[in-house]
């Protein structure tokens, strides 16, 4: 089985690279997360934003599983079949979707849950999007929440108006705001029933037997690595594990059977949301990167904060997955930039480090930067390794030496068919 993860904090440009890569395999399978965060492919020329869907959804000879540790709201999720069906043909698509039988499902309620954390004075503020997700994850822990398989259950709507009730006094009682709970209530199962429509199952069983008969596999990670609950930037996390070995767990795969891991860098960095961001440029640059990126989010639309790329976080990031290839995507954007901008340490309470765990510093960490000769050459205009402007060849011999892996894709723009292969 091969993974894909992203090692910044997200939006790194996963969806496209997957979109492309897929193809050459049977089964491509969603690990993490829930419809928190969104890949961008494009489909017949339109840009379309999948949340709990894999990416191979486009592909008629892919099977997609949506695995045991990704969380599933059935109200989003018929939303996007819905969607998906309305730009595309195929008969078979409900065919090729099956969702583990173990996936937690987000109840109606877990979203004002979200409301009332982030919007509550005593609580954090994470950022987080307000779909319930965390929620989910908590009450998954606390053993008090109920599954994708318990659909099939005779007792399942008593059971749903039972916590939903319980859930919804709580919230009313703590003065949260909330539509009647008979909506809430109908919806869901609503929601519930489409799913039926799908195949419910052991996914893992599934994998195994495919990865027997020799059949390719992709794991798809959503969010990033530095968005770890354990190993990200805690507590401006995701309530789940983003990293290459979450894919393990999350799919009931055996490590064993890890071929490569594709790792995808851009050549700068952005985060949503608070916490810390050594590498964080603000003022009028950071306007012109940002909009010449469209760094906004794919399902809030929110700016992204951006910032020029971090070396000491990204060796980490490829240290914790193991990452065997590396992917370089928006190179394009920094086109026409005399210098190009790198973090290569951080000097941390009089301290050099060119390797750091981006997290637990009292004072902010103090990047070091080096500039590379920047590229003038529209990237999008060209298919060949000996098109490369000679500039961003250094740059990417540059990030290869450094970290000591070899960069095997350079996408060049949006599109899906922009994308040169460096390596073997
Ligand atoms: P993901 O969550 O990692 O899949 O990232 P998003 O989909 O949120 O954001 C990536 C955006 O960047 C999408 O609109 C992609 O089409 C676009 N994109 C991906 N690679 C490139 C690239 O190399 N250049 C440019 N200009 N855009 C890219």
């Amino acid at each position: 089985m091969d993974i894909l993860i992203g090692l910044q904090w997200g939006d790194e440009g996963k969806g496209k690279i997957i979109d492309l890569i897929s193809r050459d395999y049977d089964i491509i399978a969603r690990f993490n997360g829930g419809a928190n965060a969104g890949h961008s492919i494009y489909h017949k020329d339109k840009r379309i934003t999948l949340k709990l869907l894999p990416s191979g959804i486009f592909y008629p000879h892919i099977k997609n599983i949506i695995g045991t540790a990704v969380v599933i709201d059935p109200v989003a999720l018929k939303a996007e079949i819905q969607q998906v069906q309305t730009i595309t043909s195929d008969s078979d698509l409900i065919d090729r979707i099956l969702v583990s039988q173990k996936a937690h499902l987000v109840l109606p309620t877990y979203k004002y849950w979200d409301m009332y954390y982030e919007d509550s004075p005593q609580y954090r503020t994470i950022g987080t999007t307000k779909n319930g997700i965390a929620p989910t994850y908590s009450n998954k822990i606390l053993r008090q929440n109920i599954r994708v398989g318990d659909i099939l259950s005779k007792d399942f709507e008593t059971d749903v108006f039972h916590i939903l009730n319980q859930q919804y006094a709580e919230l009313e009682a703590l003065g949260q705001d909330m539509p009647e709970i008979q909506e809430l209530y109908t919806n869901f199962l609503e929601g519930c029933y489409f799913l039926k429509k799908l195949q419910i199952t052991d996914t893992e069983i599934i994998i195994n037997e495919a990865l027997r008969e020799n059949k390719k596999v992709l794991a798809e990670g959503a969010q990033a690595t530095l968005l770890d609950i354990d190993h990200g930037t805690y507590p401006y996390v995701t309530s789940s594990n983003t990293i290459a070995s979450a894919a393990c767990v999350g799919l009931g795969v055996s490590p064993k059977l890890i071929d490569k891991i594709y790792g995808v860098t851009k050549a700068y960095c952005t985060r949503v949301g608070n916490g810390i961001f050594p590498t964080e440029i603000t003022g009028s640059l950071a306007d012109e990167l940002r909009e010449k990126g469209g760094e906004f989010g794919s399902n809030t639309k929110r700016p992204r904060r951006v910032g020029w790329l971090d070396l000491p976080a990204l060796k980490y990031a490829v240290m914790i997955n193991g990452v065997t290839d590396l992917v370089l995507t928006k190179a394009d954007i920094l086109n026409g930039m005399n210098e190009v901008p790198i973090c290569t340490a951080y000097e941390i309470n009089g301290e050099t480090k060119t390797l750091a765990a981006v997290t637990f510093v009292d004072n902010a960490p103090r990047p070091i930067w080096k500039f590379l000769a920047g590229w003038d050459t529209p990237l999008n205009k060209i298919n060949q390794t000996t098109q490369v402007p000679k500039e961003l060849k250094l740059f990417i011999s540059f990030l290869e030496e450094e970290l000591n892996i070899p960069v095997k894709y350079l996408s060049t723009g949006p599109q899906r068919e922009e994308l040169i292969i460096l390596g073997n």
